[in-house]
């Protein structure tokens, strides 16, 4: 039936570390998927607190994939270095932001 593919190693060789540069980089790379925090999150729950700024509702290490970072003008590239921009939200809270801007934004007559 299967007359074709014989060769069992045909698996994708491993890409090669040439240089400790490109060994840190990896390291770096890998760090980075696992936590999947991008800095001004890490920065934001550092300078703000484990702690949701608008129902108050407090996280821990286990639980602060549920705490998230708002940026106030709605622009995640705009991250100032005094977090000026951003408020922790917990999700409910930070979907209830969202829509409510939306909804205001509707009720006003912008779109
Ligand atoms: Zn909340
Ligand atoms: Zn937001």
């Amino acid at each position: 039936m299967s007359g074709r593919g014989g060769e069992k190693g045909a698996r994708p060789k491993p890409a090669r570390i040439t240089s400790p540069e490109a060994a840190e980089r990896l390291v770096r790379d890998l760090k980075r998927d696992q936590s999947g925090e991008p800095d001004y999150r890490r920065r934001s729950l550092q300078l703000y607190g484990l702690v949701c700024a608008k129902c108050g509702r407090e996280f821990d290490e286990r639980t602060r994939h549920l705490l998230t970072v708002h940026h106030k003008d709605g622009n995640h590239l705009n991250n100032p270095a005094d977090g000026s921009n951003w408020e922790n939200l917990c999700v409910y809270c930070h979907d209830d932001e969202h829509s409510r801007s939306i909804l205001a934004d509707y009720l006003a007559g912008r779109r």
